[in-house]
């Protein structure tokens, strides 16, 4: 049985114990004759218990337990007559459903939903005041009515590349985006991403630098798509670098371990000299709206959710995304490619 399931005399004995009990518990020893309280150790079970036993009713609650892992289960505490004409009850049937896959998934929608009020909200706040301070009078302050438009155009902005990256990750949940593989000229995508950015960077003083491995020509993928992956990081790269560069590098990388012998791989890595992440961050990036600096990332008009995107859609593609930074050194993300097709 995937649930677990204990019978208990009303003094609080065990009678009986499924392996899953002893598997969410951790329990190893041997239980007969023990209490569920020296066996489990948990108040808020006893509660349960001693709760149907009063009662002579069934009893649930939801509990958390730390050990041997931390699992939500719903613990459910119904009373037994054997034999059945018997008056007081004989004991408590007690049984454990795991919940905790349900709880996280539960904690993810409260926190997306609070996530994207939170988010809409700013924009919006910022449209509705400048327009008001338009409409009681400042529309007639030439100078100043054209600096809250120009305010009221970039939220507006913010809106749409929000709204956008929120639809884009949706489709790619909802498996709408489907990765079409055909042989893409590497070159060309970069040139593509590179031509494309080109104009932000050197608005901050940015090179855009490639270094492409001569002998590589194509690999299998989604044109678009990893356009879009590079476009995404290449684009934070320049949003979060003040000085120096940018480059793409494609090399070709041969890996040979002990268990699966010599393996090819071709690794894409966007590199920067910029800011770079502290290294207690790393591990979190790519979680929707995780971002290390909130108000930095919004003033360069960063949604949060570009890594997510690039995230999942170098995920669909079978490959792995690392990304290697400190801060104050500048951020390298890698994008790991194997069974090279063609070299
Ligand atoms: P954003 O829209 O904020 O750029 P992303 O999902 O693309 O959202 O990135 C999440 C966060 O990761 C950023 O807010 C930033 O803090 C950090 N980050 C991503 N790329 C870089 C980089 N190249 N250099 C420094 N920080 C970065």
């Amino acid at each position: 049985m995937y649930d677990g399931l204990m019978l208990i005399d009303t003094e609080g004995r065990i009678l009986l114990c499924n392996p899953a009990v002893r598997r969410f518990f951790g329990i190893e020893s041997d239980i007969d004759g023990m209490t569920l309280m020296e066996t489990l150790r948990n108040a808020e079970l006893m509660d349960v218990f001693s709760g149907a036993v009063k009662k002579r009713a069934p009893v649930s609650r939801e509990i958390e337990i730390t050990y041997p892992q931390k699992r939500h289960l719903t613990a459910a505490a119904v009373p037994f007559y054997y034999p059945a004409e018997r008056k007081g009850i004989s004991g408590i049937v007690l049984s454990f459903h795991d919940v905790t896959r349900l709880k996280k998934l539960e904690d993810v929608r409260k926190d997306f939903v609070a996530n994207v009020s939170h988010e809409i909200k700013t924009p919006i706040t910022a449209i509705k005041g400048f327009a008001e301070t338009l409409m009681e009078g400042a529309i007639c302050d030439k100078e100043n009515a054209g600096r809250f438009l120009l305010t009221i155009r970039n939220h507006a902005e913010r809106l749409n590349s929000l709204v956008e990256d929120l639809l884009t990750l949706s489709r790619i949940e909802l498996g709408d985006i489907k990765i079409k593989k055909t042989a893409v000229n590497l070159n060309d995508a970069v040139d593509t991403v590179l031509t494309t950015l080109r104009d932000k960077a050197g608005a901050k003083g940015l090179q855009l630098k490639k270094d492409i491995q001569t002998d590589i020509c194509e690999i299998n993928a989604d044109k678009n798509r990893l356009i879009q992956i590079l476009l995404n990081i290449v684009d934070n790269g320049i949003k979060f670098t003040e000085k120096g560069e940018v480059t793409i590098t494609v090399k070709s990388e041969k890996i040979d371990d002990e268990s699966e012998g010599i393996r090819n791989f071709i690794e894409i890595s966007v590199e920067d000299t910029g800011i770079g992440i502290p290294k207690q961050h790393l591990s979190r990036l790519g979680e929707r709206f995780y971002r290390v600096d909130r108000s930095r990332s919004r003033d360069l008009g960063g949604t949060g959710l570009g890594l997510a995107i690039v995230k999942h859609l170098v995920k669909a593609h079978g490959w792995q995304l690392r990304i290697e930074s400190a801060q104050g050194q500048g951020t390298r993300a890698k994008i790991i490619i194997p069974f090279v097709t063609k070299i």
